[in-house]
């Protein structure tokens, strides 16, 4: 405030002199000279105080670096058990025909006809299946009869209705476009938590654990030395969440599984040809020796409900477009029956056309022998 600024003299320009506007001043030796000390000397303050600030970070890159070693230990532990699982993979996988295709309705298929359903079993339905209905579009328009004379040997015909209902919600809800997320799967008939992440998995590559019994035993036996029974459903898919690399969902979904189905077994487990064996705590047990467990008590199903059912939808099967009647079908299901009462009969066939899979006449229902029944059109 007050000073006046450069160039001006009594509140007037100061002309510049002509020389010092052209020639620029060259560094002379001494002014070189003069200034190194003062670099050398800056170089050193800067040195000098960078030196605690660098020691400061040292000790603190040190500090964090001490917890992470202990956490890195068990990460270089788990690192290895999924790069060996992922090895064993590339040298064991099983070849399906649903593998290595990401059609979300041909994965659709094949995960709900694997419900339940051993692989062997599924393999060749699944490929008549996809023959006769290889899109989503054509299972959509096909009648119900069909898709589910296309069942035929699976079993839980139930799953042929709510496949064809799924497909049918996807058309006509959804615009024809798969969803991408499991919980919006999860929204279709027949699709549960299974079935949701491993379409979401295998189709859009999720990157969601998918986990089915094979994947629960293994992962129960190595990550925790317990049985499968002994993990509840939802600790099991918080330990595969854990275990899941990144990036490797499909593969390392998939080799869990083969995992389970080839070696892990249920009974008598293959140990010694295991890539988990070094860090599994169900072998460091010892509990890999132990006996096989008689097993649970499975539903019977010689003279249960589920078998009668599935009698009736094959039977409906054969019949096809005419239908049976009620007399005819008791006599087919029970030669020796001789009661005229057919309540059983309705009672059964009354669950099977809530879930879609048999048409019953007005007679049919009130139970009379006369009355009609078949697969729906
Ligand atoms: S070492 Fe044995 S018990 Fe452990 S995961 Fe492998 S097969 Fe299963």
């Amino acid at each position: 405030m007050g000073g006046r600024s450069a160039g001006t003299e009594g509140g007037r320009k100061r002309p510049v002199p002509a020389a010092r506007k052209a020639v620029p001043r060259k560094p002379t030796a001494r002014t070189t000279a003069a200034r190194k000390p003062t670099a050398r000397k800056a170089a050193a303050r800067t040195a000098a105080a960078r030196k605690p600030t660098a020691r400061k970070a040292a000790a603190r890159t040190a500090a964090a670096r001490k917890p992470a070693a202990r956490v890195s230990g068990k990460d270089a532990a788990l690192l290895r058990a999924r790069q060996r699982v992922l090895i064993w993979y590339g040298e064991h996988a099983r070849t399906f025909p649903w593998r290595g295709t990401r059609d979300p309705y041909r994965i659709l298929v094949a995960e709900t006809m694997l419900q339940q359903t051993q692989t062997g079993r599924v393999v060749p339905t699944y490929q008549e299946f996809v023959r006769r209905f290889p899109t989503l579009e054509r299972l959509v328009h096909a009648p119900a009869m069909e898709v589910i004379q296309a069942w035929r040997g699976l079993g839980y015909n139930r799953r042929a209705a709510d496949l064809h209902a799924a497909a049918q919600a996807i058309e006509h809800e959804m615009g024809g476009v798969f969803p991408h997320d499991p919980s919006k799967l999860k929204r279709l008939p027949g699709v549960g938590d299974y079935t949701a992440s491993a379409v979401a998995c295998f189709a859009f590559d999720q990157q969601v654990p998918v986990v089915d019994t094979n994947v629960r035993r293994v992962l129960a036996r190595a990550a925790l030395g317990k049985d499968a029974a002994a993990v509840a459903p939802a600790g099991a898919v918080r330990l595969a969440t854990k275990w899941l690399p990144p990036g490797e969902a499909d593969r390392w979904n998939q080799a869990l599984m083969d995992l389970g189905a080839m070696v892990c077994r249920s009974e008598h487990p293959l140990c010694r040809a295991c890539p988990l064996r070094a860090g599994c705590r169900y072998h460091a047990k010892g509990r890999h020796r132990a006996p096989a467990r008689p097993a649970a008590a499975r539903e019977r199903f010689e003279g249960s409900p589920r078998q009668a059912r599935g009698g009736i939808v094959d039977h409906l099967r054969d019949a096809a477009h005419r239908g049976v009647t009620l007399s005819v079908l008791a006599r087919a299901l029970h030669p020796d029956r001789k009661e005229r009462d057919l309540g059983w009969l309705v009672e059964l066939l009354e669950g099977l056309a809530r879930d879609g899979l048999v048409e019953m006449t007005p007679a049919a229902r009130r139970g009379s022998p006369r009355g009609v029944v078949r697969l729906p059109a």
